[in-house]
Formats: structure tokens, sequence, C-alpha cells
């Protein structure tokens, strides 16, 4: 082993956690090192997560759109033809160039990266280890656990990181599946299944619960869903699968208490477990707990003096900008005394046709927790822009405090949402009201008017419906 290294801030993983903390702590003067055992830094989100759903998300909308809506414009084309190979070059392209653009940054920031798995031993040290076997050794001040997430697997679905994969083979596959089955409908199942309905698939999703989404406020859930299946992607809700295997050139899912459905493909997305194997937490009398998360007090501190976790690895959504916030307030709160998230404003969005974005409480977590508010809804189909626009479909509802009208929580369906939700959230953390959104100027004509428009509603006073 070579001779110790030694540093102020040592991050294991550089997805969004790793690599935004790392140079957050670069810039406060720490010396700090970023150990990824990937060749590309970015993390799930850059390499097989965000970006290239995003890439994929935005293409087979792009095809769509010029096979069915362009004609609409007065402009026709003619034999409208699918090139996935480009396509899923054109997805490579942009990893590549945001993965390389993270590297820059590190060279930047001054931030020393290493390549290999890391591992706690004890307290203040970590091992990283090469692919070839070599292994270096690191002292840090502070060690922060950034490792992300992994796949939950589920019993009896036999993956063959191909025709039954996950979210990495499904954006990854070189043809467009005759039929997919989706098994989950959440975030990854509705936005990889729309991926290739729009390209041409047959889409059905199986979910165990009695809706999708869960978790997402319900009347904005169940309006999507309905859109969904207009689009031509069919569910099947509380369905339990209790297995997928290769039947020859065939997949068969199999389903309790239903028969069994035969297809081309299948996208296993039951959800994402925190990722700690191989980290050697017991040499620092580290414990998950039963979720499998690292235990952190309100400052990211773990049971071990001097070691930190953040991002998926730990309690609260599993989402990039929610990743990125713990890391910076990890730092932030070791180096100046400070740092906080407010996971309440963490907003969740779900890229599909249209978009859902969430922020805050929804109606069914205020009717739990007994609080009175009033609401207020606005229609795209009565938004200018949005009629211009021609995506038409959805609704902004906001719901504010029956006394003081504080703005408590926003759900948004429809075109562009995930940037919509943006002025929503700023509101809350500044503490509006609805009256201070709806007094506020939109430029016309805006989606975001919608939102305005939804705050005027909040008091029965909305103008264009
Ligand atoms: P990760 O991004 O998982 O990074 C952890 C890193 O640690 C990895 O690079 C891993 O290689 C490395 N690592 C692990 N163990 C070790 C070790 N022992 N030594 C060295 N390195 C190690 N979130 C959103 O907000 N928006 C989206 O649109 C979105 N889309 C998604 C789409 C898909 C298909 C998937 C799968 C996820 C998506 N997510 C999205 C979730 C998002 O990717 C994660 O929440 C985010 O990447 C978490 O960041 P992280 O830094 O905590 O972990
Ligand atoms: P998820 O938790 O969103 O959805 C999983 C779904 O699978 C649930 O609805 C669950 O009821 C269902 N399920 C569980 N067991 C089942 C079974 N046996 N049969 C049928 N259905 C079953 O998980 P995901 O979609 O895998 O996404 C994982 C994580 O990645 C999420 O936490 C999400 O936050 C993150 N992600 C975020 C985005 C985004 O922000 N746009 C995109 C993709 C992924």
């Amino acid at each position: 082993m070579s001779e110790l290294q030694a540093f102020d801030v040592i991050f294991i993983g550089g997805g969004p956690a790793g690599y935004t903390g790392a140079i957050r702590a670069a810039q406060l003067g720490q010396k700090v090192a970023c150990v990824e055992m990937e060749p590309r830094l970015g993390g799930t989100c850059l390499r097989v997560g965000c970006i290239p759903s995003k890439a994929l998300l935005e293409s087979s909308d792009k095809f769509l759109e010029t096979k069915n809506t362009l004609k609409k414009h007065g402009i026709v084309v003619d034999n409208v033809t699918l090139d996935l190979a480009t396509m899923q070059k054109r997805k490579e392209t942009i990893v590549t160039q945001l993965t390389g653009g993270i590297a820059g940054l590190f060279k930047k920031n001054k931030v020393t990266r290493f390549l290999g798995q890391g591992r706690l031993d004890g307290p203040g040290r970590v091992i990283v280890k090469a692919a070839d076997g070599v292994e270096t050794a690191l002292a840090g001040k502070h060690v922060i656990l950034a490792t992300g997430s992994v796949v939950t697997p589920l019993k009896g679905v036999d993956l063959d990181d191909n025709r039954i994969g996950t979210s990495t083979e499904a954006l990854a596959w070189a043809e467009v599946p005759e039929h997919l089955v989706v098994i989950g409908g959440g975030v990854i199942g509705l936005e990889l299944g729309s991926v290739w309905l729009r390209l041409g698939a047959k889409v059905t999703v199986l979910e165990y619960m009695d809706r999708i989404l869960a978790g997402t406020d319900l009347e904005v859930a169940n309006a999507a869903q309905k859109l969904f299946k207009r689009q031509g992607m069919d569910f099947r809700l509380g369905v339990r699968v209790t297995g997928a295997k290769l039947d020859g050139a065939e997949v068969v899912v199999e389903i309790a208490d239903a028969e069994s459905i035969r297809c081309s493909h299948v996208l296993l997305a039951v959800g994402r477990k925190p990722n700690t194997s191989g980290l050697a937490l017991e040499t620092c009398g580290i414990t998950p707990d039963a979720r499998g998360q690292i235990p952190v007090d309100g400052h990211f501190q773990t049971t071990a003096a001097g070691v930190y976790a953040v991002g998926d690895v730990i309690h609260g959504p599993m989402l990039a900008h929610k990743a990125e916030e713990d890391a910076v307030a990890c730092i932030e709160q070791i180096v100046k005394g400070y740092g906080h998230v407010d996971y309440n404003l963490v907003p969740g969005v779900v890229y599909t046709e249209p978009e859902i974005a969430t922020v805050g409480k929804s109606e069914e977590d205020l009717k739990k927790a007994g609080i009175a508010y009033r609401k207020g809804s606005f229609p795209f189909a009565a938004n200018g822009r949005a009629i211009a626009l021609g995506h038409t479909d959805g609704f902004v509802k906001i719901l504010a405090d029956a006394q003081t009208d504080r703005v408590l929580g926003c759900a948004i369906l429809g075109p562009r949402a995930g940037d919509l939700i943006a002025e929503v959230a700023a509101a809350m953390a500044y503490g509006a009201s609805s009256e201070d959104i709806a007094r506020t100027c939109h430029a016309h004509p805006t989606l975001a008017e919608a939102v305005k428009e939804a705050a005027l509603a909040v008091d029965g006073r909305a103008v264009n419906i």
C-alpha cells in the first residue's frame, strides 16, 4: 500500500451528492478528495439516470410530434422513420459531455479524484481499491459517504441484463420492444414506459397498488393516468408480480392469482435501495437501519465521529437535487457551522407528457394532518400560451392555509410543470401567501400565468375561467 495521503474532506461516491459537495468544500478552502469507482463521474444521475432518461424522453417526444402533431401546424413531413441508433448515440454524447464536465470542474476546483472502490478503515481512514487490486490509503478529517442507491430486486424476476432489465438496460435497448411489460407504476416505469410507447412499443404497466405514483397528489396522479391511457399505455393496478423468466424469444411474467403475460421485454422498476455494500461500515461501528439507510442526525453526522452521509444513501426522497442540497448543507455545517435542508420544499417532477410536478403538502397530507385549507385550480385549457403550444392537458392546483392563506402545497400536471413549480417553491421558501403569488405580475402570454390564476382561484377570483 502506498503512503497515507491526507485531506480535510473525503467523499466516497462521485454522484450529485459527492461531486457537488466536493466542489462546495473546495470553494470553502478545504483540501478535498472524491473517490468514485466508475471511470465517469456524475453517479447514477448523469450516467444511467436523470440525464440519459431525459435525453430519450426529449427525442421520443420529437419523434411522436413529427409523426402526429406537426401537421396541425401546417407542417407536412412524409415518411417519418426512426433511427434508434442515432437517438441512442445522441444520448451517449450528452452523457459524455456532462460527465466530462464534472472532471473539468474537479480540475478547476482542485478536487483530487481517486478511481476505485472506497471503503472505511476505521474513523478518519479510507482505502481505495483500484480495478487492478492496488490499494491507496487516505486520511480525512471528515469522511462523507455518498454512495447512492441501487435497483431493488424482485424475487422471481430473473434479470438477464438485457430483455429482463432495469432502468439501465431500458435506457440502452438497441431495438424497440414489441411488447414491454413494466413492473412498477412509479416514476421510472412511467418515464421509460413513455419513451418506448412513443417509439412504437406496446406498453403494459403492472402496479401493486390501486393507483400509480404512490405519494403524489391523488387527483393529479389519477388525471395523469387517464392521459397516459389515452396515449396508449395499458395499466393493470392491484396486481402483484411474482416472477419473470425468459422463454425462448419471449418473456413470461407471472402474476399472483392471475394469468401470466407473455411479452418481449420487461423493465423492473419497483424502487431503489441505499447502496452500502463494500463500505466496511462496521469498522466505524455504523449500522444501516431497517430500510438499509445510513442513520444520520440533523447535521448528516453518522453514529461515528467525523463520518457523515448524504444523498440517496440516507433518509428522504431519492432525487438528485435533494442529494446536492444534503451535501452542500453537510459541508457548510462542517466548515461554517450552519447548513440546512427544508425537506418540505424539495420539488418532485415526473418528466412524462404532460409533466407532473409537486412541492410541499398534497391534499391527502393536509387531510391526514387535520389542517384546514383552501384550494385553487386552473386548467391549462384556459391558458393562452398552452393553447398556442397545443399542450392544454392538465391544471395547476395551489393549496393554502384556510386561516393564514400561507401556501402549503402545489401540484401541477401540464406542459413544463417541472419548470413552473420553481416559482411556487421559491414563494413557499419565503413564506408566501396565495395572495402574494396572485398579486405578482406574470408575463403574458406564459404558462406561468396558470400559476397566478390558480393562486387567484384560492380566493375564488380567477379571471380567465
Ligand atoms: P448516485 O448518483 O447513485 O452516486 C453514487 C456514486 O457512488 C455512484 O457513481 C457509484 O458508482 C459510487 N459508489 C458507490 N459505492 C462506491 C464505493 N464504495 N467507492 C467508490 N464509489 C462508489 N432524480 C432526479 O432528481 N431527477 C430525475 O429526473 C431522475 N431521473 C432518474 C432516472 C433514473 C433511470 C434513475 C435510476 C434515477 C433517477 N433519479 C432522478 C434519481 C437520481 O439519479 C438519484 O437520486 C441521484 O443520482 C442520487 O445521487 P447520489 O449522489 O446520492 O447517488
Ligand atoms: P418508485 O418507488 O417510484 O415506484 C415503484 C413502484 O413499484 C411503486 O408504485 C410500487 O407500489 C410498485 N411495486 C413494488 N413492488 C411491486 C410488485 N411486486 N409488482 C408490481 N408493482 C410493484 O420507484 P422507481 O420508479 O423504481 O424509482 C426509484 C427512485 O428513482 C425513486 O425514488 C425516484 O425518486 C427516483 N427517480 C426519480 C425520477 C425523477 O425525479 N423524475 C425519475 C426516475 C427515478
